[in-house]
């Protein structure tokens, strides 16, 4: 497996055309994964807002005046939350554009004229307008991965996890497989979208690199079949972690 960057990417605006700028600086191959930073496409979806004109509740007051936060940013994540696990003293969300994260994705970092960045509204439907036009400039087949840099349950540090796919294996099933034994694996699934993303966000950083958007090569990520990223979040049923949230915040 290579990865690079793909350099002298500009600073992005609103409207612009990330598959004709990814295309003019880097030649594709067949099979090649695009991982893009959710930043740069919110940024071109114009997914930015500024915190002038939010008006927070009382409960965003409470909440800002207890944790030293802008009860305007504290608003502007509850208003992007359907369910919030834990308030205090980070907002553990589930955001209503990606899974469970904190802060709603809202992210300050990297955006300028003090504008804050939402997620991309559907970040499958942003990998496929980007991956089909891709494939329209340069007749190559790629995926494309989105990714955010999210924090992790257990764990210190945050990695890329990937929030939008197109054409892009989210998960590889070992189940079936033998192992080094002999033994045929039960359960064991590789979040082969994830690992992508976090090796990725390795080469963009979280600061001034300047590179947002990397290849990885070389790889069997590449699928012609549809994919998404919601089939990496583990449905609400069956999340034993929410289940104990819940019940932590009713107690
Ligand atoms: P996130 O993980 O999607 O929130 O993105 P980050 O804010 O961590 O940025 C990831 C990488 O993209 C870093 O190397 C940033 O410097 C870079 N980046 C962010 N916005 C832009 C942009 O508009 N143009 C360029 N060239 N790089 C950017
Ligand atoms: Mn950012
Ligand atoms: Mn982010
Ligand atoms: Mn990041």
């Amino acid at each position: 497996m290579e990865a690079f960057t793909v350099d002298d990417i500009p600073l992005i605006k609103p409207g612009d055309d990330i598959a004709a700028i990814i295309c003019q600086r880097v030649g594709l191959e067949d099979g090649d994964v695009l991982v893009i930073a959710s930043t740069i496409i919110a940024k071109a979806e114009n997914e930015l807002f500024s915190l002038d004109n939010i008006t927070p509740s009382a409960r965003a007051i409470g909440i800002g005046k207890k944790d030293g936060k802008d009860p305007r940013l504290v608003q502007a994540v509850l208003d992007r939350c359907s369910e919030c696990f834990v308030e205090s003293p980070v907002m553990l969300v589930q955001s209503d554009r990606a899974h469970v994260c904190i802060n709603s994705g809202v992210d300050d970092s990297n955006v300028e004229n003090d504008l804050l960045a939402d997620l991309p509204r559907d970040a499958d439907a942003s990998a496929r307008i980007i991956g089909e036009r891709v494939e329209e400039i340069t007749g190559c087949r790629v995926a494309v991965v989105v990714t955010d840099t999210n924090g992790r349950a257990f764990r210190l540090g945050q990695t890329g996890v990937a929030i939008g796919l197109y054409h892009a294996t989210p998960i590889y099933y070992w189940r079936g497989k033998k192992d080094l034994f002999g033994y045929e694996m039960q359960i064991s699934e590789e979040a082969v979208a994830d690992e992508v993303a976090a090796a990725a966000n390795l080469l963009m950083g979280e600061g001034s690199g300047g590179n947002p958007v990397v290849v990885v090569r070389g790889t069997s990520l590449f699928t012609g079949g549809k994919t998404s990223a919601c089939q990496l979040y583990r449905p609400d049923n069956m999340d034993i972690i929410k289940k104990a949230l819940r019940i932590f915040k009713e107690s």
